[in-house]
């Protein structure tokens, strides 16, 4: 789960819609927040933007209010109190959306922070309403998901959302991704899990994805008596589900069969009601839980033997309390798995959910161990090995080298040509092994660029070239003349070379081959114009160019071509191809190299999207998965090439 974070980003200037978790209690009659931990969780990623530059929008949720405007549910109290943490004002409007709202945004200057009112206001945000998504989405440049809590809903504010603005996660999310997703799916061994709480039914789905991949797993709390039923022995009045005890029964089986050490309480703390200062006595497993009693909580015995498999364990997950730690008395066994977790110095520590949060809190221990999830049910529904929706929005890492290239197409004299490259030179921070870069001046100029680029970072290509060594070939280019100027890419099969000069698929076919011949990287466009996109024929013209534009073309050879995937009908039309339509297009063509090669190949193939790319666009369209960069045309031209390189750079460190 590699997801790109607020760090990925440029804010500098940016407009940077958060969605934070300021749920917080309010105070019935003074309506002042009782309890402000979650406003002072969410400072850090919030300070982070406006130390970057950023205009930050908040969003939350509130309670329950429905999706009614309800004055106890509103925000305001948060956004006095969030002043007062950062030390700074922060402006309130009691909307979410609406002109009061825009202008409110439009009226932000960096470094400054708006609060909008109460998410739940709208009955669209629950409903993950696409209308209210959008109108979300046109209030950022950015979307950030720092909220945990809701992590685990499709809401218009937290994931609707993402499907208008690149969203990435704040430093709470990327903290609970990293500790409840990559490290207790991917655990280093032996990998203990604790599960207790009230009972088994919460639990059956953390339980059923731990059994595969834990190396033991620890029961206590109530649901331990329905265990113990199955192994029959008594429960008394204890906490059992009895519908629960053929699943039990078949939990333990199944934990046989894969291997896992399954570890039952051997004896419990039992009293006659769960109360205060109630008298308590130990059984063993084999006495039994007395008539008339309960267990509340797991024995002396029991927390040595946990101590004892918990000894040589790397990594650990814990979740739902060992007994009622809420009342003293029945407090011990939470206590004690609680403390020794906290002094296992070299295993990774992990508590999820709500309880076992407040115990750990409660013993002053969560400071102590690697991570306590913020999250209830979101934390959940992570331990059960879903992907939760707040997750999947966010815009994944890139799996591939990007590539930043410029077509200048046929502009810039030469010694234009020749100032411009100084000036990117002098402007880019070369980072070699994240981002290609790569410019296309024309023929004519290629010598003197490749005199101000050759042995720097920025490398250079031609805009086409002739499948042939020499000859008689009026007007034309061949590779080795390329070869000769050190240049090491060609763009072929450009839109305007198939429009204009009539370049049929064949033509274009041996020019890949013979770039590919010559130590060319072809960089091999395609794309479909209006009519054919309008009379829904894309997929058929992209398929017909792949396959005859790419025959006989081997897998390794493929591997070193780049495509680039152009949208003919946005370009100079006014239309504008979405981020969708282009990662569709682009989802589509590896889905073909795939067929006509295998996964593998197509995995490594970088395309790229060339269609009006900006530096206001090229995040959103850098985020899509499939997309692997730009070919970049009008923005190649000025220092907006600078900029997107930037753009690419902080996207892929
Ligand atoms: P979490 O919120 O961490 O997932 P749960 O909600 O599953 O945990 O369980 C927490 C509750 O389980 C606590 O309120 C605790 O009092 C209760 N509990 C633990 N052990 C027992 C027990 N033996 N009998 C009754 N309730 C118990
Ligand atoms: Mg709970």
């Amino acid at each position: 789960m590699e997801k790109l974070t607020i760090r990925d980003v440029k804010l500098d200037g940016k407009r940077c819609l958060m969605r934070v978790d300021f749920n917080v209690p309010l105070d019935k009659q003074t309506n002042e927040v009782t309890d402000d931990n979650r406003i002072r969780g969410a400072i850090p990623t919030i300070q982070y933007a406006l130390d970057h530059g950023a205009k930050v929008i908040l969003m939350s949720h509130l309670g329950r209010p429905k999706g009614e405007r309800k004055p106890e549910f509103s925000l305001k109290p948060v956004a006095d109190r969030l002043a007062e943490l950062l030390g700074q004002e922060v402006f309130f409007v009691n909307n979410l959306i609406g002109e009061d709202v825009t202008q409110a945004v439009n009226g932000l200057q960096n470094g400054q922070v708006l609060l909008l009112e109460n998410t739940r206001f709208e009955k669209g945000e629950k409903k993950n309403d696409p209308e209210l998504s959008k109108q979300l989405a046109e209030l950022g440049d950015v979307h950030v998901n720092d909220a945990f809590g809701t992590a685990h809903r499709a809401h218009a504010s937290n994931v609707g959302v993402a499907d208008y603005l690149v969203s990435v996660s704040g430093f709470l999310l990327e903290k609970e991704i990293e500790f409840l997703g990559n490290v207790v799916e991917n655990p280093e061994k032996p990998y203990v899990a604790i599960l207790g709480g009230a009972k088994v039914s919460d639990k059956i789905g953390v339980i059923e994805n731990l059994i595969t991949k834990a190396d033991k797993l620890i029961i206590g709390g109530a649901m331990m008596f329905t265990f113990w039923k199955a192994k029959g022995y008594e429960t008394g009045n204890s906490l059992v589900e009895e519908d629960k005890v053929d699943l039990a029964k078949e939990l333990m089986e199944r934990a046989e069969k894969h291997g896992v050490e399954l570890i039952l309480p051997v004896d419990a703390l039992v009293a006659e009601k769960m109360e205060k200062g109630v008298q308590t006595k130990t059984v063993s497993a084999q006495e039994g839980v007395p008539e008339g009693m309960m267990g509340l909580d797991i024995g002396e015995a029991s927390i040595k033997l946990f101590k004892d498999a918990l000894k040589d364990a790397k990594t650990v997950i814990w979740n739902g309390p060992m007994g009622v730690f809420e009342i003293e008395d029945f407090a011990k066994g939470t206590e004690s798995i609680a403390k020794t977790l906290s002094e296992m110095k070299d295993a990774k520590t992990v508590i999820g959910g709500g309880d076992s949060a407040a115990a750990i809190a409660k013993f002053g221990l969560k400071d102590k161990v690697t991570h306590v999830s913020t999250g209830g049910g979101a934390s959940l529904e992570m331990l059960e090995g879903k992907e939760l929706p707040g997750v999947s929005s966010l815009a994944d890492k890139k799996k591939r080298q990007v590539v930043v290239a410029g077509n200048w197409k046929m502009n810039k004299t030469p010694s234009e040509s020749m100032v411009f490259a100084r000036t990117l030179l002098n402007h880019i921070t070369p980072k070699t092994d994240q981002v290609e870069i790569v410019v296309c001046p024309t023929y004519v100029a290629l010598s003197d660029v490749q005199n101000v680029l050759c042995g720097t970072t920025i490398e250079v290509g031609a805009q086409n070239m002739y499948p042939k060594v020499n000859g008689a070939f009026t007007g034309e280019i061949s590779p080795t003349m390329l070869n000769d100027l050190k240049v090491k890419y060609a763009i072929i099969g450009h839109s305007e070379r198939r429009a204009i000069f009539n370049e049929s698929n064949e033509l274009i076919n041996q020019k890949v081959r013979f770039s590919l011949e010559h130590q060319l990287i072809p960089i091999f466009c395609l794309g479909e114009v209006l009519e054919e996109r309008e009379s829904g024929k894309t997929f058929e013209v992209l398929e017909k160019q792949l396959k005859e534009g790419l025959k006989d073309i081997g897998p390794d050879e493929m591997k070193k071509t780049i495509v680039a995937y152009e949208p003919v009908w946005a370009i100079g039309t006014g239309k504008v191809a979405t981020n969708q339509q282009a990662q569709e297009a682009i989802h589509f063509i590896r889905e073909e190299l795939s067929k006509m090669y295998d996964p593998s190949v197509a995995n490594e193939v970088r395309i790229l999207y060339g269609g009006s790319i900006k530096p206001e666009n090229f995040t959103g369209i850098l985020a899509q998965k499939d997309i692997d960069g730009g070919l970049v045309g009008g923005a190649s031209l000025k220092e907006s090439f600078v900029e997107l390189v930037e753009i690419a750079q902080q996207m892929t460190k």
